[in-house]
């Protein structure tokens, strides 16, 4: 995609889903960032409805690293995997407190220091508690979309971040955060893809590999045609 594509690929997704945002609720940072070790394996409707009690019972990061693990375990048992978030939750608590002052800190390398807090949740808890956009979040939407997309051909989230970073600006970050997500949700969905409905399908290289479903060779030519069966391409071997 060149420059001007990528302004009109973002500003097509954003006018496809102008309320994209983070869904978590949460108050403080540090609820922040409790809601994202939450989310890990689960929805965000699953854990909004979980952290209203733990946030009550829980009202201070002190709260947080005083708790009894087994009483915080059953609190978040809903949210999955409880035993091991319980754990980081108190441990991440003790650390801010300890090495921070008691402030969630502001820079990736300070965040991945806290227990149960990697690169694509550091990137949520910049751009969400504090506003930080200089990264992308890859969970499974951005890393199949990116992959759909043919933005990038890597597996691994920390490269197809590294692979989005040089194509979309800065200014661009904030939106593709939330927009890739609400793709995933709403439109790409893993399994069956919304593709004729999708706003953004003219950039995907994904349909275009898709659509080729009838290919023969004719003397010499070469026929495809699309879905409709309209040809498209033709090439002569020499
Ligand atoms: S065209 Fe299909 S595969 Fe490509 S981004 Fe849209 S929904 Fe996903």
């Amino acid at each position: 995609m060149n420059k001007s594509d990528i302004k009109n690929f973002v500003q097509i997704l954003k006018d496809t889903y102008p309320d994209a945002t983070c869904s978590l609720d949460f108050q403080t940072p540090f609820q922040m960032v409790v809601a994202v070790m939450l989310s890990a394996q689960c929805t965000d409707e699953r854990v909004n409805k979980t952290t209203p009690s733990l946030f009550a019972r829980c009202k201070t990061i002190q709260d947080f690293a005083d708790i009894d693990l087994t009483e915080l375990e059953s609190i978040i048992h809903p949210c999955g995997f409880y035993k091991n978030k319980a754990k980081n939750i108190k441990l991440c608590a003790k650390q801010v407190l300890e090495n921070f002052n008691g402030e969630v800190p502001q820079t990736m390398d300070e965040l991945l220091t806290l227990a149960g807090v990697g690169r694509k949740s550091a990137n949520v808890i910049l751009l969400e508690a504090f506003g930080i956009a200089n990264g992308i979040a890859v969970d499974t939407h951005a890393k199949r979309i990116s992959n759909r997309l043919g933005l990038s051909s890597q597996n691994d989230p920390e490269k197809i971040e590294q692979d989005l970073l040089k194509i979309f600006p800065k200014e661009h970050l904030k939106d593709i955060n939330h927009l890739f997500v609400w793709h995933g949700r709403k439109t790409c969905d893993s399994r069956k893809p919304r593709c004729e409905e999708c706003s953004v399908r003219n950039y995907c290289k994904y349909i275009k590999r898709d659509r080729v479903l009838n290919c023969v060779i004719w003397d010499r030519v070469f026929f495809c045609a699309k879905r409709d069966l309209v040809p498209y391409l033709v090439i002569i071997h020499q």
